[in-house]
């Protein structure tokens, strides 16, 4: 296994040399654009590494994964998704196109931005800090990783310039969409995107999904049936504007941000991790497409 996954991030360099690192976030132009590294966890606990597994970054749009499951077990799933669609988009993860054409001018799903906005502006928690913490602390369970905390860096920067995602909150507010303080729900969603991870986290976050909500140790987190509505929007909607392509490609629910992690779930076998800061132009890792791409069709992952 190891000498495969050393293969396939050889292989998979060159594609990564394709990518752009993000700088729309100033800080995250600081990645190294080189950086491409996996982590396999199979669900009895055995991970396997290859390339830069121990560069560190920050969660970004994977952290949508964690909110929603948060907001579905504080709200249940039907609330929620009387909030915000469950329709892929064929537009970027962040335009605000669809809120104003789309039925009940509703965020499309919660992979994106404005779904995951408006998915934060349903948690329960009193203060910004205590909704933070709940996100904080599932994903420090989830990845049996007590480390995890935010980069403040990144979340100062991604505060300082994220305009068009108060341009969405704004929008969505205007339109009965949500009520509440938008500086305050965008401060959990900037700190959710901020938090530090490897790879390692992300196959942990991969394994617990295949796993049917239980992790490793064996400890139950979600019920089954929220891990299966939770995978079948990482398929439909995981990979933005791309997730046609990569439902065909590679198959496997999966889930990107624009830190160049790549988090993927094939169901009963095994977590993965990847990450790879250079961005293909949909925001999706460049590197780590192509690494995807080889391990599930290695050990025909695909599940369709
Ligand atoms: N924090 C990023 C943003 O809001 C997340 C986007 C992403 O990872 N695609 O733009």
């Amino acid at each position: 296994m190891k000498r495969i996954l050393d293969n396939i991030i050889n292989d998979s360099r060159d594609s990564a040399n394709t990518g752009k690192v993000a700088d729309y976030i100033p800080e995250l132009a600081k990645a190294n654009p080189q950086a491409l590294g996996i982590c396999v966890t199979t669900l009895d606990g055995k991970e396997y590494y290859a390339g830069d597994y121990d560069t560190k970054f920050t969660i970004q749009s994977i952290s949508k994964v964690i909110t929603l499951m948060v907001a579905i077990l504080e709200n249940g799933a039907e609330y929620v998704f009387s909030k915000v669609g469950m329709e892929p988009t064929e537009l970027a993860f962040n335009s605000i196109t669809n809120l104003e054409t789309s039925p009940q001018k509703r965020p499309l799903n919660p992979m994106i931005n404005a779904g995951a906005i408006a998915v934060t502006s349903l948690l329960n928690g009193k203060t910004p800090e205590d909704k933070i913490n709940t996100i904080l602390n599932l994903t420090r369970k989830i990845c049996e990783n007590d480390s995890i905390t935010i980069n403040e860096e990144v979340y100062r920067s991604e505060k300082a310039t994220g305009n068009r995602n108060r341009a969405l909150a704004y929008y969505m507010k205007s339109n009965g969409i949500f009520d509440g303080d938008i500086e305050e729900i965008l401060d959990v969603y900037f700190k959710a995107c901020s938090m530090e991870v490897t790879c390692r986290d992300l196959a942990r976050i991969g394994a617990m999904l295949a796993n049917d909500g239980v992790l490793i140790s064996g400890e139950r987190i979600v019920s089954r049936d929220i891990c299966r509505i939770i995978k079948t929007i990482m398929v439909t909607c995981g990979m933005y504007d791309a997730s046609g392509k990569f439902a065909v490609h590679i198959g496997i629910p999966a889930k990107s941000g624009v830190g160049g992690g790549i988090m993927a779930a094939v169901p009963r076998r095994m977590g993965i991790g990847l990450v790879g800061p250079a961005l293909d132009s949909k925001g999706n890792s460049s590197g780590g497409l192509k690494a995807l791409e080889l391990l599930s069709r290695e050990f025909d992952l695909s599940i369709f």
